[in-house]
């Protein structure tokens, strides 16, 4: 289990690849995720190397955490929504695809189930909008 530089998260802190970004600071970095299971599903990761949450240093861990919540909060405002779903995945037995750690952040509705991990990209134009709506309500708290 050793990290790998050439994730695709790694690219995307590196600025290889785009991402819609909504919050930076030292340690963490967070983006919308391209093939969400509801509207305003985000990803928060750190800046220092990170496999998962089995090898990340505890302040990098703390830092993520700390994102995470903001995150969470800042989604909640932005889409009203009744609820937030934070998720985390370890491993490929653990439900891990990309090998940079991630948290989930998905905004929850009453009734309303996630989606099918299909596979499927969301429309740039609908990232971009709801990637809007998250940094105002970032901006807003
Ligand atoms: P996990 O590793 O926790 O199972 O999930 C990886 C997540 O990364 C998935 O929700 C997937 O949609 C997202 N993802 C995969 N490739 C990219 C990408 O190139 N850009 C962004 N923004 N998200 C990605």
């Amino acid at each position: 289990m050793t990290y790998e530089n050439d994730n695709i998260f790694a690219k995307i802190l590196r600025g290889e690849i785009p991402s819609h970004k909504l919050y930076e600071d030292a340690d963490t970095f967070a983006f919308m995720d391209i093939m969400p299971r509801g509207d305003g599903h985000c990803l928060v990761i750190p800046k220092k190397p990170a496999r998962n949450i089995l090898d990340v240093e505890v302040d990098s861990l703390a830092a993520v955490a700390r994102t995470t919540q903001k995150l969470a909060r800042a989604v909640l405002r932005a889409f009203s929504a009744d609820g937030v779903t934070v998720q985390q995945f370890n491993e490929p037995a653990g439900g891990q695809v990309v090998f940079h750690l991630h948290f989930h952040i998905i905004p929850r509705f009453e009734g309303v189930p996630l989606r099918p991990h299909t596979g499927d990209m969301e429309k740039p134009e609908i990232l971009a909008a709801n990637a809007e709506k998250i940094r105002a309500a970032l901006e807003a708290v």
